[in-house]
């Protein structure tokens, strides 16, 4: 597993302002990484993915034996970091019974004539899962503050920053009575250059089988990139507490990403110290009787026939 002084790094001290500049969007490029080289950074990627999909597996089996916990896992990011190749690649190995995938699109009519957190909180894990959203309630203090015409009806036309501070509050709340109540909450930023965005949206547009992929609303939401940036950053500051922290992870490199956030999701709910029940005397000693009478059963069908 990757070393927790590493992971630090990416994790968003509560109450800090954050500054998308002075984090890297390709790790492979650090002082650190540069030492190791790419190939080698690769490999070790491949390993950690790996092996920590495989943990993950066993503990989300303890997560469902033990039924006290469940986990949230809420991914943001501009288009084309790789938010849905990460829920792929990290979440394979885990059994389909034990997660939830939920992908949040415009709201409907329905849902805007809703308070804002109403759609999301019918999409929450129960005890024992883990549920993942690909974007989520943070999008009503990102998308819709670069496009506060999108708010819906019923929303200042004009919303001032007293709006968005009572959504943060609002977020903070939700997610502190989720923390409460047994989830535990991961969040990532996957943290993409624009650079990376317009190579990946090329890609789109050059490869066939990636053309599906291409949408223009993503060119036309790519100029408003300083906007976009602006309001992660201030909704990252607001809302990284210790209860549910960010972490703000290198997306240029999709196999540093991927092997980041799994190690990050693994790692947290192995620290929840969880244990599967205790079996008292009494239930062991009824698990026996049941064990002998089922043997026993076995002598009397093979004396029948
Ligand atoms: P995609 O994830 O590429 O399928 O795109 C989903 C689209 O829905 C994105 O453009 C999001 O910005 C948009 N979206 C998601 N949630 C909201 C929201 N609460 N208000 C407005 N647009 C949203
Ligand atoms: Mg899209």
């Amino acid at each position: 597993m990757i070393n927790p002084k590493l992971l630090n790094q990416f994790l968003v001290e509560p109450g800090s302002e954050v500054n998308l500049k002075e984090y890297v969007t390709d790790w492979t490029e650090t002082d650190n990484a540069k030492e190791l080289g790419k190939d080698a950074i690769k490999e070790r990627a491949k390993e950690i993915l790996e092996q920590s999909r495989e943990e993950m597996n066993k503990a989300q089996e303890l997560l469902y034996a033990s039924d006290t916990h469940s986990v949230l896992i809420v991914l943001q990011a501009m288009d084309a970091a790789g938010k849905d190749g990460t829920i792929r690649h990290v979440m394979s190995g885990v059994n389909p019974q034990g997660c939830q995938v939920f992908s949040f699109k415009k709201p409907s009519a329905e849902e805007l004539d809703h308070n804002f957190l109403w759609r999301y909180m019918k999409s929450l894990p129960e005890r024992g899962r883990i549920g993942i959203f690909n974007r989520s309630y943070y999008e009503d203090v990102l998308v819709v503050k670069v496009h506060p015409e999108w708010l819906g009806p019923g929303a200042p036309a004009k919303p001032d920053k007293h709006f968005w501070e009572k959504r943060y509050e609002d977020i903070n709340n939700f997610e502190k009575h989720l923390s409460r109540n047994g989830t535990l909450v991961l969040k990532f930023f996957l943290h993409l250059s624009k650079d990376e965005q317009k190579r990946r949206f090329l890609e789109r547009l050059t490869n066939p089988d990636k053309h599906w992929k291409f949408s223009e609303a993503d060119l036309a939401e790519r100029e408003h990139w300083k906007s976009y940036r602006k309001a992660f950053e201030d909704a990252i500051s607001a809302t990284s507490t210790k209860r549910a922290p960010w972490h703000i992870i290198p997306a240029d490199r999709k196999y540093v990403a991927r092997a980041l956030v799994a190690d990050i999701i693994t790692t947290s709910i192995q620290g929840l110290g969880l244990e599967y029940p205790k079996v008292s005397e009494a239930q062991l000693a009824k698990l026996a009787a049941a064990r002998a009478k089922l043997e026993g059963s076995d002598k009397d069908v093979e004396t029948e026939s």
